[in-house]
């Protein structure tokens, strides 16, 4: 392994045993599960929006470092974010998980980029946005 690669594994390892935006949120308005049967990788995400922005996100689950990790970043990185951008942020988080370099608007996600030299792991990354693009759409059929 290299350094950079220790150096971002570190990270990962602070996001999993230090989540961000861990609980449920009060009030909320989505609540989606997310399942990656291959790892044994579940999170649920609460969701809260105003004015077609995501104001807040949370999260409950278990599982490998890499996915509750990848959630930890990707709360923080989607919060504040209007819908649109989150869906594109979810984009170019798959096409970094591809082989694809990671743009500027990914910021510490780009962390998470050594998973895509880890096949079986992408799952695992991928989980967080998979359930949030879920919880986005539901919420536009719910309330848009
Ligand atoms: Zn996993």
């Amino acid at each position: 392994m290299s350094l950079l690669d220790s150096i971002y594994q570190e990270a990962i390892l602070a996001h999993y045993k230090s989540p961000k935006n861990r609980g449920v949120l009060d009030p909320f308005d989505v609540k989606q599960d997310g399942v990656n049967p291959s790892c044994g990788d579940q999170i649920t995400l609460y969701v809260r929006a105003e004015g077609g922005t995501v104001a807040a996100v949370t999260f409950e689950g278990e599982g490998c470092a890499i996915s509750q990790a990848a959630t930890s970043l990707m709360t923080e990185a989607v919060m504040g974010l209007p819908v649109e951008d989150a869906l594109q942020l979810a984009e170019e988080f798959r096409q970094m998980l591809r082989g694809g370099e990671p743009g500027p608007s990914l910021g510490e996600l780009a962390l998470m980029q050594s998973v895509a030299k880890l096949p079986a792991r992408v799952k695992c990354a991928m989980l967080p946005f998979v359930t949030l693009e879920r919880a986005l759409e539901r919420l536009d059929n719910d309330q848009v």
